[in-house]
């Protein structure tokens, strides 16, 4: 499966289509939707390169007493574990004196200061469980236009986007000599200390004096002007056709993102849906793809996943795909 975007990015996707950006969560969001990017295209790398997928270990969240540290990607080969750190800046960098430059500029956050983090945090992890593996810090630069000058040795290797297949081969090569003895219990560790993935502290509910676009979003165009038959919505801007199914339950997802501290309520699902939501077909998608909480006077509404679509419903993709035929039902 593809690697899922953080719940950050989707939150700021999902606000960005129905809210206007402070010019703050729109730095965020570019640099979100590009660090996303860097991250896939290591995941391809890694893929057709090293290969021995049972090796790898993809966006992790891992807490050790009160430190929590994200981890873009392990490699275990032999007794040693790579942690993989895909920057996917632009410009020009220079590591010089143990800090870094930004073309002139000295940054105040260190380049190294996250994987050393990670680095520090998966030691205390292996020291506890007892597995004597060597952690090397791997950062990687996936734009192949950014330049680099290295002006001293680091612990941390640095690659250049250039650099990353031949060091994978080698990897893989090393791999194919050297078995992973602890590989069970290495995985076994991982699970023991992985903690939930970093979200937002505030959701949506915290800002009283913004508002949001109601309706469905089209996909195609993200305008929300739809026309609505029995079993589809087709979009008036772009014409993009698709089940009412999955428009509700989509929609209903999107809203789960931006209240994800919160359990999903009929009503205010109605109030999001916007004048093209019907309450009857709203009820009939809840009791059929989401679950509700307690019983059914309590009003306590359905759980809240607080995913997009592709993420909360990811392995019902045949399901929907076949509510999809609708569309040629009218033609
Ligand atoms: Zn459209």
């Amino acid at each position: 499966m593809l690697r899922p975007e953080s719940l950050d990015l989707q939150f700021l996707e999902v606000l960005d289509q129905r809210a206007a950006l402070t010019g703050l969560e729109k730095n965020q969001l570019q640099r979100s939707v590009r660090g996303y990017q860097g991250e896939l295209q290591l995941d391809q790398l890694v893929a057709t390169f090293f290969g021995h997928a049972d090796l790898v270990c993809d966006d992790l969240t891992l807490q050790f007493k009160d430190e929590l540290a994200q981890i873009d990607k392990l490699v275990l080969v032999g007794n040693t574990v790579y942690l993989l750190d895909a920057k996917n800046y632009r410009g020009s960098y220079t590591f010089k004196q143990n800090s870094w430059y930004s073309g002139q500029r000295l940054l105040a956050t260190n380049i190294f200061r996250q994987i050393d983090r990670a680095c520090d945090l998966l030691q205390q992890i292996f020291q506890a469980e007892g597995l004597q593996l060597t952690v090397q810090r791997v950062l990687l630069f996936m734009d192949p236009q950014v330049k680099l000058d290295i002006q001293q040795q680091a612990v941390q290797q640095v690659l250049r986007y250039s650099e990353i297949p031949n060091w994978l081969t080698k990897l893989k090569r090393e791999a194919e000599i050297y078995p992973a003895i602890s590989l069970a219990s290495y995985r076994r560790a991982l699970a023991k200390y992985a903690a939930p993935a970093y979200r937002p502290e505030q959701d949506f509910a915290a800002r009283a004096d913004q508002t949001l676009r109601p309706g469905i979003c089209c996909p195609h165009c993200c305008h929300f002007d739809w026309s609505f038959d029995r079993y589809t919505v087709s979009c008036r801007r772009c014409g993009f056709c698709q089940s009412k199914e999955l428009a509700y339950v989509s929609t209903i997802c999107d809203y789960g993102v931006l209240y994800f501290k919160h359990n999903l309520k009929r009503k205010e699902l109605l109030r999001f849906l916007g004048e093209g939501g019907k309450e009857k077909y709203l009820r009939r998608q809840l009791s059929r793809h989401f679950e509700q909480i307690g019983f059914s006077k309590s009003h306590a509404g359905y759980k809240n996943y607080g995913l997009r679509f592709k993420y909360w419903f990811a392995g019902q993709e045949q399901y929907f795909e076949d509510t999809e035929k609708r569309c040629r039902w009218k033609k």
